[in-house]
């Protein structure tokens, strides 16, 4: 018997359309977009449990073993904000606790989700916000970070914003290059860095690398359903919050500082399932490894990933959307389609595959494949594989199996030698 398939479009003839009502999406649903990330069952159980006593026992421990572990997750020994929020929470909390009204900042695009948070803190808090070069295919430019900076002579700009991993155009950028930057220029502006995407899923050393604040929220490499938020203030952070006159009560740090009372440390009540579901999702990072062993088991797997489009693009039909390939981040992989209709792409994964990829956002058209959080080979190979088998239905030019070069990628990691 010959088992010698290609990869080949299955040919519509007449033994197939027998099938041709036939869906085959009744398995489990697979969601690769870039948040929520798929999540671990023990972390969804974490939400059914009962509701505890609020000032001591059970919760108290969970939160402290939540705080104490905020430092590992970015590296760092400064202060930790949990917020029950999301990602725009964070932003808020970052900026209104440490600038000003009519303050500058500059915002360093690499895609949509820097110029949002641009747009957003303009409006919050009346920030005079200027950009950095709009870029979707391409990593923050250091050397025209470094004129804008050389520029600046009188130091108007209070504060430089940036993504760590911008989720739209899954490029990562090199944030300890702009901190080089900021010291080669001699410029004192604070640096914040947006890792909602990267936290957990890409290296990063808020400490070692000159962050001033970082920013996260937990439903993507943290694998919990969004609600949480967290901010990291160096001491130089904390400092600039005497000058920051447009504070917002729930975000405003001082009534959170006291550590000694947890209902204050959250403004009020805790997020009591939120907080059990952290602290379910950190022992698993532990249990791994620690971040090093997450990180890696990232980066391995976009290498995957990596593979898979880069022997895709050989047809011509489909390309990544960052070009230098040293800036492809390892939680997102944003893919332009040429001729292919990337909405009805996404259609046919979902409706007739039960596969929800990541859809292209402004200035990146396409799709997006992420691969964050609680993942390994079978699922990502999943993905992978029923992305190529839509791409084939939509008659795209793919000359060789990306799935096939995935695995081969992965092959050595399944040697324990
Ligand atoms: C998802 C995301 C956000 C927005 O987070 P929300 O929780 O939707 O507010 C911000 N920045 C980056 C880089 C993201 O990936």
């Amino acid at each position: 018997m010959d088992y010698g398939q290609s990869s080949k479009a299955v040919p519509v003839g007449s033994a197939h359309s027998k099938y041709r009502d036939i869906r085959l999406n009744s398995g489990r649903r697979t969601v690769a977009i870039p948040g929520p990330s798929m999540m671990p069952e023990a972390v969804l159980a974490a939400f059914a449990e009962p509701m505890p006593d609020i000032y001591a026992g059970e919760i108290v421990e969970v939160s402290d073993s939540v705080r104490e572990r905020m430092s590992m997750l970015a590296q760092t020994q400064s202060q930790g904000f949990i917020l029950t929020g999301n990602g725009h929470s964070a932003w808020q909390m970052a900026t209104s606790n440490t600038l000003a009204k009519h303050d500058t900042v500059l915002v360093l695009e690499s895609g949509l989700f820097p110029r949002v948070w641009g747009k957003y803190t303009s409006v919050t808090e009346n920030l005079d916000v200027q950009y950095l070069a709009e870029r979707d295919r391409a990593a923050v430019d250091l050397e025209v970070l470094r004129e804008r900076l050389t520029a600046d002579k009188g130091m108007k700009i209070r504060a430089v914003l940036m993504a760590q991993v911008d989720t739209a155009s899954s490029v990562r950028n090199d944030v300890a290059g702009v901190r080089r930057i900021l010291d080669e220029t001699g410029h004192d502006a604070l640096l914040m860095v947006d890792c909602v995407a990267s936290l957990a899923t890409e290296r990063f050393e808020m400490d070692n690398w000159g962050v001033d604040i970082a920013l996260a929220s937990c439903q993507k490499g943290l694998m919990v359903p969004p609600g949480l938020a967290f901010v990291w203030a160096s001491d130089k952070a904390l400092q600039a919050y005497e000058r920051a006159d447009q504070r917002v009560g729930y975000f405003d740090w001082q009534m959170r500082l006291d550590t000694s009372s947890m209902y204050n440390y959250y403004a009020g009540t805790p997020p009591i399932a939120h907080l059990r579901a952290m602290k379910v999702a950190l022992d698993l990072i532990e249990a791994e490894g620690a971040m090093a062993a997450v990180w890696q088991r990232h980066e391995v797997l976009a290498g995957a990933v990596r593979e898979c489009v880069s022997v895709w693009s050989e047809g011509g039909d489909v390309e990544f959307n960052i070009i230098d390939e040293a800036h492809r981040s390892n939680c997102v992989t944003t893919v332009l389609t040429g001729s292919i209709d990337p909405v009805e792409l996404r259609r046919r994964c979902d409706d007739n595959a039960g596969l929800v990829l990541g859809m292209g956002l402004e200035g990146t058209p396409g799709f997006r494949i992420a691969h964050m959080g609680y993942l390994n080979p079978p699922t990502l190979l999943g993905v992978l594989g029923t992305t190529e088998a839509a791409l084939l239905s939509m008659g795209a030019e793919l000359p060789n199996s990306g799935v096939a070069a995935a695995a081969s990628f992965l092959a050595p990691f399944l040697s324990d030698s």
